[in-house]
């Protein structure tokens, strides 16, 4: 099929809640995707950061296809190794912490608010959540996301959470009671254009938690399994959260989302508190397992790191040339450069000079390259994005 006959499918039975880029996609590999028409893609936004490692990462393939014959699934009524040597890689990646296994990043936070109520007291029922933050799509994880656009429609919303604006300390301060159960957070916000949280908000979330014995939740979504240079974005400060949730990339491609809980407050969930039938299955669990086996046997976390500044400086040549930068911030290969116009448009023709790239929040253009990616194609993503941002000017 070509990419019209595949779009007329959509028109017609699938269900139109996204706004689609007209091209369809047939094949993936590294940091490239290919259309129905065989055109190639640089792709700087791979799945929205779940092909951190790449396209169709080999060593990713590899296991899916040997642990494919083996066994698909097994429900959670039994115990298999896949699961338990997946939650042994992460724990020992982080901070020793026991891991539950879901398929979303929603549903990865779903259980981190529900493990906080239940691991606090019951009069603890509040949460704390940031403006500009995405933690997801379910009614409570849209409810977390403190951004009113996502509630358009949906009110009544889960009770018990209370925004502040992200970075504020005061605010912070003010919001939080004996009641709060939780704070959630981003270490750097994504979907809200690349926030960096700083230090003293996370260290003043952290104090509030150890004072009232609240549960700190850092949203790894994106930030998680390497993309900033570091395993998880936390690991850039001093602090350490009580649960982590992650999900994106830790599958290399497949679904798969993850909590990791201190143990003391993991113990909380007990069987009939929480469950996933597809959760930690082995087929998700392998390709995980290859995806932090791939990241350190091919140096990928320094790669992210030397790679995200190559990126950087490039970006900031161009914002020499181009006064509709504004500003480049981010960490490692989550990087966003900030226009003071809307991105729209620029993100539309770099795809059609075949480079992919993101806008949020109208005015953030996100780059977030594979982790494998090499110097010529970063060359190769700022030449697009130049040459498209000369014709804009
Ligand atoms: C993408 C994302 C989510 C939601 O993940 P889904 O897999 O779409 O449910 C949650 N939090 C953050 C930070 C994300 O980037």
């Amino acid at each position: 099929m070509d990419t019209k006959q595949i779009i007329e499918l959509f028109d017609k039975y699938v269900i139109a809640n996204y706004g689609r880029l007209p091209r369809a996609i047939v094949k993936g590999s590294g940091c490239y995707i290919y259309d129905a028409e065989g055109n190639e893609i640089l792709d700087m936004f791979p799945g929205w950061a779940v092909s951190g490692i790449g396209h169709c990462h080999p060593k990713v393939v590899e296991a899916i296809k040997k642990q494919a014959e083996t066994l698909l699934h097994i429900d959670n009524t039994f115990y298999s190794e896949p699961q338990g040597h997946l939650a042994k890689l992460l724990s020992d990646r982080a901070f020793g912490g026991k891991c539950f296994f879901c398929n979303s990043g929603a549903e990865a936070n779903e259980a981190a608010l529900k493990l906080a109520r239940i691991a606090t007291s019951p009069e603890k029922y509040r949460f704390i959540t940031t403006e500009g933050s995405f933690h997801g799509r379910t009614f409570a994880t849209v409810t977390a996301t403190a951004q009113p656009k996502y509630h358009k429609g949906f009110l009544p919303l889960l009770p018990g959470f209370s925004y502040i604006p992200f970075n504020d300390v005061t605010a912070l301060q003010n919001a939080f009671n004996d009641e709060t159960a939780a704070v959630l957070v981003e270490p750097i916000q994504g979907e809200g254009g690349i926030n960096v949280a700083s230090a003293e908000f996370l260290q003043t979330i952290r104090d509030l938690c150890d004072e009232t014995g609240a549960v700190m939740i850092l949203d790894e979504v994106q930030t998680g399994i390497g993309r900033t240079g570091k395993w998880f974005g936390y690991q850039h400060t001093d602090i350490v959260p009580d649960v982590i949730t992650m999900a994106k990339a830790l599958g290399g491609g497949v679904s798969i989302g993850a909590m990791m809980a201190k143990a003391e407050i993991a113990k909380a969930l007990v069987p009939g508190t929480h469950a996933s039938t597809f959760g930690g299955n082995p087929l998700v669990c392998a390709a995980g397992i290859a995806v932090i086996e791939a990241i350190e046997e091919e140096k990928l976390l320094e790669n992210a790191v030397k790679m995200g500044q190559y990126t950087s400086e490039k970006l900031n040549q161009l914002k020499q040339k181009y006064p509709v930068i504004d500003h480049v911030r981010g960490t490692g290969l989550m990087i966003g450069i900030q226009l003071k116009t809307p991105g729209a448009k620029i993100v539309s023709r770099c795809l059609e000079k075949n480079l992919r790239i993101n806008c949020t929040q109208e005015t953030v253009l996100r780059f977030m390259p594979p982790m494998i990616v090499k110097a010529e194609q970063i060359d190769k993503a700022i030449e697009i994005l130049d040459s498209v941002l000369e014709e804009e000017k």
